[in-house]
C-alpha cells in the first residue's frame, strides 16, 4: 500500500474521470518546502510566513524575507506557490511586533487588521514577496479577510509596495494573482462579491469552523463542539464554490479538512480546485484521488446536503469510504 501511495505521489493528483485537482503542501520554512517535494508536492497552497517571526526576538527585515522567499520560489519552479501574508495575533503572540493584550484575542487585532494598523510592518512583508516573485511562480494571500473595505486596503497596500519598488527599479511581477483566505464566515457568505475582486480563494477550514461555531479551537473542553463535517460549514463551504465558480476563480482549501481522506470525495464535488495539507498527508490523498470519480463524488455531495447533524455526515462518508475501498 505504502509503494502504491508513494507511486500516486509521483503523479498530477487527478480523478479517475480526469478532473485535475491540484495537491500542495502546506509549508512555513525553505526546509518544509524541499521536503514537501519528495511528498508529491505539485506548489505551496499555503506558505505560513509567520513562523518566520515566532522563532525570532525582532521582526526579519526585507533582505532576509526577500531571501526565504526567492529560495521557496524556486524550489518550487513553475509550481504555485501562495504566499500568505502575517497571519499573527490570536494565539500566536509575538512580543516585539506590540500588539496590546485583548480580551478575545482571536475576535481582535489578528493577521490582516494588524497589518493594516501597522504599514510599516505590512509595505516590508509585501516588497519581500514582489521582489521574490520574479524567481517563480509566487501568488500573495491575504489572512482573516472579513468583508470588501478591508480587501480594498489590503490591495491598496500592495500597490503601494509596487510603486515602492519601481521606484528603486526593482524588478517584481506585476501581476502577481492576489488571493484571500475565506476563514470567517462573513467572508464566505459575501463571497460572491469578494469573488470579483481576488485571482483565487482558499477556504481556511480551522478557523471557519471556529468562528462559524463560535468554538475555540484550541479549547479542549468543547472541542467535541469542533467540526469540520457540521453542516453549517458545509453549506458554506458551498456556498463559497458557487460564487468561485461563478466568477471563474479557483478555489482551494488550506485548513486541515483538506487533508483528511474521509473528505476528500465530498470536496471533490463541492467542486474545490486545489487541496493543501501537511506534506506528510499527500501520498495518501493524491492515491485516493486518482480512485475517484467526479461524477460519484457529486453524488455524494447531494446526498451530505441533505444531512442535517455532523453524525450524520460522518455515517454518509464512512458508507461511501467503505464501498469504495
Ligand atoms: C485555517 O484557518 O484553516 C488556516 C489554514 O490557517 P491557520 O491554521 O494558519 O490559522
Ligand atoms: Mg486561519
Amino acid at each position: 500500500r505504502k509503494e502504491r501511495y508513494m507511486q500516486a505521489s509521483r503523479q498530477n493528483a487527478h480523478t479517475l474521470d480526469g478532473k485535475r485537482i491540484v495537491a500542495a503542501a502546506n509549508i512555513g520554512s525553505a526546509a518544509d518546502a524541499q521536503n514537501s517535494l519528495a511528498m508529491g508536492a505539485e506548489g505551496a497552497g499555503l506558505f505560513r510566513t509567520e513562523q518566520m517571526y515566532l522563532s525570532r526576538s525582532s521582526a526579519p527585515t526585507e533582505e532576509e524575507q526577500f531571501a526565504v522567499y526567492k529560495k521557496v520560489a524556486k524550489i518550487y519552479g513553475h509550481r504555485r506557490v501562495i504566499v500568505r501574508t502575517l497571519d499573527i495575533g490570536g494565539d500566536k503572540e509575538v512580543d516585539y511586533l506590540g500588539i496590546a493584550k485583548e480580551s478575545n484575542p482571536f475576535l481582535g487585532c489578528r493577521a490582516i487588521r494588524y497589518c493594516l494598523r501597522n504599514e510599516h510592518v505590512f509595505l516590508t512583508q509585501l516588497r519581500a514577496i514582489l521582489r521574490a516573485s520574479v524567481y517563480g511562480s509566487i501568488a500573495v494571500m491575504f489572512p482573516m479577510i472579513s468583508g470588501l473595505q478591508e480587501l480594498r486596503r489590503a490591495k491598496d497596500m500592495l500597490q503601494k509596495a509596487k510603486e515602492q519598488l519601481k521606484a528603486l527599479h526593482l524588478p517584481f511581477d506585476e501581476s502577481i494573482p492576489v488571493g484571500i483566505m475565506v476563514e470567517v464566515p462573513a467572508a464566505a457568505i459575501m463571497s460572491d462579491i469578494l469573488a470579483k475582486e481576488v485571482d483565487f480563494f482558499s477556504i481556511g477550514t480551522n478557523d471557519l469552523v471556529q468562528y462559524t461555531l463560535a468554538v475555540d479551537r484550541g479549547n479542549e473542553t468543547i472541542s467535541y463542539l469542533y467540526d469540520y463535517f457540521d453542516p453549517a460549514v458545509i453549506r458554506l463551504i458551498q456556498h463559497t464554490s458557487q460564487a468561485a465558480h461563478t466568477a471563474g476563480i479557483p478555489l482551494g482549501m488550506c485548513g486541515a479538512m483538506a487533508g483528511d481522506p474521509l473528505a476528500v470525495p465530498l470536496l471533490v464535488g463541492l467542486g474545490l480546485n486545489e487541496l493543501s495539507m501537511p506534506a506528510g498527508s499527500l501520498p495518501q490523498v493524491k492515491y485516493l484521488m486518482g480512485r475517484l470519480s467526479a461524477g460519484s463524488c457529486r453524488r455524494l455531495t447531494e446526498q451530505v446536503m441533505s444531512c442535517r447533524t455532523a453524525q450524520q455526515v460522518r455515517l454518509v462518508l464512512q458508507d461511501y469510504q467503505n464501498k469504495n475501498k
